[in-house]
């Protein structure tokens, strides 16, 4: 272990104080400040964490901080394991068995936790995934590749780009399936960037990440896992997906369409949702249940189209009543591509900000309209707001999700430099974004 990992996240006066009393993190220790006296297995700190407090393991099992002052003394009283993540062995592969590549990003879904002092790292060669979920062995015989250990806030069209082309490569080894492992707050958002560059699938790709860390009891992490792998190697169709819990029981995970799918709860482990669309299929006690007949078909002999390019210029606007339209004009001036903006009701902006979009259109912006009601569809056509948005350039998007319509955007001017060419473009259902019908359910 080297200095950072032995006194993991520890800075200021924390990282002095144990510094000088010469412990290191694992070992069990006793922290005496006036008449207080803790003792505890000393953990890793939070890269947020401030400078002047120690974190302890109690016996208890409870974390808990001490603030140094200049009194407290720090004593090391036994020498603890430290935090291991021991390679387990690994383990001969079923050569009957479809092969699974798992290519993992980062998030929860790709982290291992050290149960005794609280350190993560990500884990995901295949033997790792063996040990923790060692149903995988009897479902594929598993290539793992950790292509990035990123939180997925941090993911930018840049990593789409490398996702798409690491799944190129995977392909042309001839896997049967690919999984990928990603963290859920921008999953959405990265399922539709692969839907619109891994075009012509032989084989499904499948993403799937957790809610809850593998440490914790309700963890959805091993069951979206296996979920997800047996989607990889048992679908008929060969699609992007998104494979999470389909309720907040365990019993089913759900996959739902690349271009189709929205993040709509912060912390529940059915956080997913096929909006505008059927999900795909059901994966239930690893038995595949389709629920739509609308899909590409697998097909190993087919030849992946791969159009990995994004183009970052283009911004997603969300209107709000009384907001500044000069937002507008400052894209334009950075010389942006396109605009997606999220308008109210059926495709609204209000009339004050005609003109930063008549001036954005003349520049050549493409200018598009979704709807922040998430459900139902753009009708530009009903009110007199919409026609004049119309007249003006504005496109108008049908159902498609704002953030879908906006990688598109990143995708299409990824692909082209012609305006006219990226307007039909982004108005042609490419890739299932674009539902022919408005479902009524919902
Ligand atoms: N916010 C992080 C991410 O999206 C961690 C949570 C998660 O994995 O869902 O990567």
């Amino acid at each position: 272990m080297n200095e950072k990992e032995r006194l993991s996240g520890y800075k200021g006066e924390a990282l002095a104080a144990i510094r000088k009393a010469e412990v290191e993190i694992g070992d069990l220790i006793r922290i005496t400040r006036n008449s207080e006296i803790h003792e505890g297995i000393l953990i890793p700190r939070s890269e947020y964490g401030d400078k002047k407090h120690v974190i302890i393991k109690l016996k208890s099992g409870y974390n808990i901080g001490i603030r140094i002052t200049p009194n407290t003394k720090i004593e090391r009283t036994g020498k603890g394991t430290k935090p291991t993540f021991t390679q387990p062995p690994s383990l001969k592969q079923n050569p009957k068995l479809p092969k699974i590549a798992i290519i993992s990003t980062g998030g929860t879904i790709a982290s291992r936790v050290d149960y005794r002092t609280g350190a993560v790292r990500p884990a995901l060669t295949a033997s790792d995934l063996y040990s923790v979920v060692p149903e995988l062995t009897k479902i594929a015989q598993l290539d793992a590749q950790i292509l990035f250990s990123l939180l997925s806030e941090n993911i930018t069209p840049k990593h789409w780009t490398e996702m798409a082309k690491a799944v190129s490569n995977h392909i042309l080894k001839g896997v049967d399936g690919v999984v990928i492992a990603h963290g859920t707050d921008t999953m959405g958002y990265t399922a539709a960037a692969l839907t619109f560059s891994l075009q012509s699938l032989p084989v499904p790709v499948i993403l799937v990440g957790s809610q809850r860390s593998a440490d914790r009891p309700s963890s959805d992490a091993a069951t979206n896992l296996i979920g997800a792998v047996v989607a990889a190697a048992k679908v008929p169709f060969a699609e992007v997906s998104v494979a999470m819990h389909e309720s907040t029981s365990d019993s089913s995970i759900i996959l739902h369409r690349g271009a189709k799918v929205r993040k709509c709860h912060t912390s529940r482990r059915d956080a997913f949702k096929s909006v505008n669309a059927s999900s795909l299929a059901r994966v239930q006690e690893q038995r595949i249940i389709m629920l739509t007949e609308k899909y590409r078909k697998r097909d190993l002999t087919r030849k992946l189209d791969l159009k990995p390019e994004f183009n970052e210029k283009v911004a997603l606007v969300k209107f709000y009543p009384g907001m500044n339209p000069a937002i507008v004009d400052w894209y334009v001036k950075k010389e942006y591509r396109g605009i997606i903006l999220e308008g109210t009701g059926l495709g609204h902006v209000g009339s004050f900000f005609y003109e930063a979009i008549r001036n954005a259109v003349e520049h050549n912006v493409v200018v598009g309209m979704t709807s922040q009601c998430i459900w139902g569809r753009v009708g530009m056509n009903v009110y007199g707001q919409g026609r004049d948005l119309l007249a003006l350039g504005v496109i108008a998007l049908e159902d498609m999700l704002p953030e879908t319509a906006t990688v598109k955007l990143m995708w299409i001017f990824g692909q082209t430099r012609d305006v006219e060419e990226a307007k039909t473009l982004l108005k042609t259902n490419v890739a299932g974004e674009i539902s022919s019908r408005t479902l009524a359910e919902k």
